[in-house]
């Protein structure tokens, strides 16, 4: 928006000392920000045939007046007036409330137009809005805004107009024509004008298409310029390795990769060699195999003389990772280090020792490798693994313990591509969509609870065969002690019915030595059957468990049912996840279908995102979503992939930098401090 859009809104006709401060305090302080205070939803006042009409309902009908109208009074300043008139042949009553002086101005024979609630039995409409004649067509969709104290809505749609009559000749069009045309997208101007005064349904729907695609250009135009700005500044380090050799270690890799395990492992490693700083995020479903991916990159940063750390959320997880790793270097000459809490005293100090002189290529920790002693010599890559599950701050901590090292962020919650994109923006973007071969799909089952025998038995049976089992007790929300008295229960329970096998108990609350010797004796299969909480949720690798049963499973979101999930299927053994839930709600009832129906991460992480909104999506408000005025990156996400692929072929093309037409999108990023407007590529 250019200067004369930023005047005050005090400049308005009708606005005063009084009615600008309460503006202000809604946030509305310039002509611009007045005419981007969208409608949140619009009034239909168009009149529907009345076997339409939905009881109770605000409606709008219209009709010829039949009778003189007929007022009682009572009270003091009471009046109930009421008149008859004809809707399509029909007699409807309409009743006013403490309006009698229209008494006068209604004569038989006129034709009127009323909005008000409908009482489809007694067909009688409660006059909220009266007008004489036919209904007027600029009014048929009226725009309801969000107001603050001191204003109505009926004020702000005055604003707006006085508003939209002063300066709708000033709002610059930003847009290249080719684009307006290329989409069918209203001016800048009429789309203005038309999202606060629609004339119909139709031109509400372009108007609105317009200024969503406009929002996720500039939002689009504004993260990839400042990705490559930042690219321009920042220099990181130049991996130099010999592609052979890392072809060497995956081919003597224990079973050969996907296809998608390639393709991503060579997007790593070209990041890798080029000198900008990488700043990637690797997504791959659970069990996709994303660790030997990450062992793919170690081995090139050490074929390059780097050092990399790999830091995981949780004990268990690093030492999974470190002897998952272990077993993947072990015919090279790698030297690799575990750094968790509970390494203390000289074993510590040693480790500490030889991150600093090198000695060590590759550590693997928790946030251990972020405490103040430790230094390494060398760190050219970083890897967070669940990254989610860490602050900004973390895991901007461990990036200092290097100059610029690469950055590698790996998740298994499948992030949905629409949020991949807005939240991570600045990020690119990885996928592994292919899982290992051989893999049989796991069968799932939602089952009431008064089943549980039923289950308990088939459990059983697997065992029998050899196989193990999961058991997640139920979840209670925010309380941790809670959730681990329900696991203790449930495990008494349970050793009660397994007689002849070994139950055995995880929790949070259990030290991390107890939690070491449970996993311990389940991965040895010592223990047949583990009860636990959440705690399991992440990253665990028993290739023999076959099992997974999850109490009260309406309770978790469908990623964490994901995620929990599996956990088993990850041999080449039948797998089942059962989930015991008797939902009340058919939001509660159709998440278990959709758990049952879909195996796709993905698919479900969208359902997921659909069903909770994306605030709720990461579990916090901090999600780091812009604010959209108008945009939904939920229901406009094919919007935002349209825009996000023609911001990055216009800020590649050379038009774009020099032409006229792109001069307003240009000027917007310049206002937003994106100066830059060399050609990099
Ligand atoms: P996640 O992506 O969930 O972290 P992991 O890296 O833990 O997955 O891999 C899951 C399991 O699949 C591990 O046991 C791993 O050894 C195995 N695996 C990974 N890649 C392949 C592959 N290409 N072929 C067969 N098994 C594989
Ligand atoms: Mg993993």
């Amino acid at each position: 928006m250019n200067d004369y859009l930023q005047q005050p809104i005090s400049v308005l006709n009708g606005i005063g000392e009084e009615k600008e401060k309460e503006l202000q305090q809604i946030g509305l302080m310039s002509i611009c920000d007045l005419l981007q205070h969208f409608p949140y939803r619009y009034e239909n006042h168009e009149v529907q045939p009345i076997e339409e009409l939905r009881h109770d309902e605000r409606v709008t009908i219209s009709g010829v007046v039949q009778t003189e109208a007929s007022v009682r009074y009572y009270g003091k300043k009471k009046s109930r007036m009421t008149i008859r008139l004809v809707v399509e042949n029909i007699l409807v009553t309409a009743v006013f409330f403490n309006r009698a002086f229209l008494k006068n101005k209604i004569n038989r024979g006129d034709i009127v137009t009323i909005t008000g609630k409908w009482n489809k039995y007694k067909l009688t409409i409660t006059v909220q809005d009266f007008r004489q004649g036919e209904p007027d067509p600029a009014k048929q969709l009226e725009a309801v805004y969000s107001v603050g104290a001191g204003i109505t809505v009926k004020q702000m749609r005055r604003f707006l107009q006085t508003t939209l009559q002063t300066f709708s000749d000033y709002i610059p069009e930003i847009m290249p024509s080719s684009i307006l045309t290329a989409y069918k997208l209203p001016l800048r101007t009429h789309a203005y004008r038309s999202i606060h005064f629609p004339k119909d349904k139709e031109e509400l729907k372009h108007a609105r298409r317009r200024l969503v695609y406009e929002e996720l250009l500039l939002f689009q135009l504004k993260m990839q310029a400042f990705k490559r700005q930042e690219r321009l500044s920042k220099s990181g380090m130049i991996h130099q390795f010999d592609e052979n050799e890392v072809n060497t270690f995956i081919e003597q890799l224990p079973f050969s990769l996907t296809g998608a395990q390639l393709r991503v492992a060579r997007e790593i490693m070209k990041d890798m060699r080029d000198s900008l700083k990488m700043n990637r995020l690797l997504q791959g479903d659970v069990g996709s195999g994303k660790t030997v991916v990450a062992s793919i990159a170690m081995y090139a940063a050490y074929l390059a003389g780097a050092q990399s750390a790999l830091m995981v959320p949780t004990e268990i997880l690093a030492e999974q990772h470190f002897e998952a790793l272990s077993q993947l270097f072990s015919d090279v000459e790698v030297s690799i280090t575990l750094l968790t809490g509970s390494i203390k005293g000289k074993t510590r100090k040693t480790r500490n020792e030889s991150i600093q002189n090198g000695e060590i290529d590759i550590v693997v920790g928790t946030h251990a490798l972020i405490q103040e002693d430790v230094h390494f010599k060398h760190l050219g890559l970083v890897i967070t693994d669940e990254q989610h599950r860490f602050g900004v701050a973390q895991r901007r901590t461990l990036q200092e313990k290097g100059y610029e090292p690469d950055v590698l962020f790996m998740t298994a919650t499948p992030i949905p591509r629409t949020l991949a994109i807005s939240v991570f923006g600045d990020m690119d973007v990885s996928a592994i969509d292919e899982l290992p071969a051989g893999r049989k799909p796991i069968e799932t089952y939602w089952v009431k609870h008064d089943m549980l025998e039923r289950i308990l038995r088939f459990i059983e049976k697997q065992i029998n065969q050899g196989r193990q089992a999961y058991v997640i007790c139920p979840l209670i929300e925010e309380s941790e002690t809670l959730d681990v008295q329900n696991a203790i229960d449930v495990h008494a329970q349970l050793q009660q019915f397994f007689v002849h096998h070994d139950v055995g108990l995880m929790h949070g609350r259990l030290t991390t030595e107890e939690k070491e010797q449970v996993m311990e004796a389940f991965s040895a299969n010592d223990i047949h059957i583990l009860v636990s909480t959440t705690v399991v949720e992440v990253g665990v690798d028993v290739p023999n468990a076959t099992t997974m049963l999850i109490y009260d499973a309406d309770r978790f979101g469908l990623s964490q049912l994901h995620q929990l999930r599996g956990r088993v299927g990850r041999a080449q053994y039948q797998s089942y996840c059962i989930l015991m839930a008797d939902p009340k709600g058919e939001t509660g009832q159709e998440r278990m279908k959709i758990m049952q129906e879909t195996e796709d991460g993905f698919a479900l992480s969208e359902k997921d995102l659909e069903l909770r909104g994306p605030g709720d999506f990461f579990g916090s408000k901090q999600s780091g979503l812009p604010d959209f005025k108008i945009a939904d990156v939920v229901h406009d996400y094919k919007a935002l992939e349209t825009a996000r692929q023609d911001a990055a072929a216009m800020i590649k093309s050379e038009a774009f930098w020099q032409d006229q037409t792109y001069a307003g999108l240009r000027e917007y990023l310049e206002s937003s401090g994106i100066l830059n407007g060399q050609k990099l590529d």
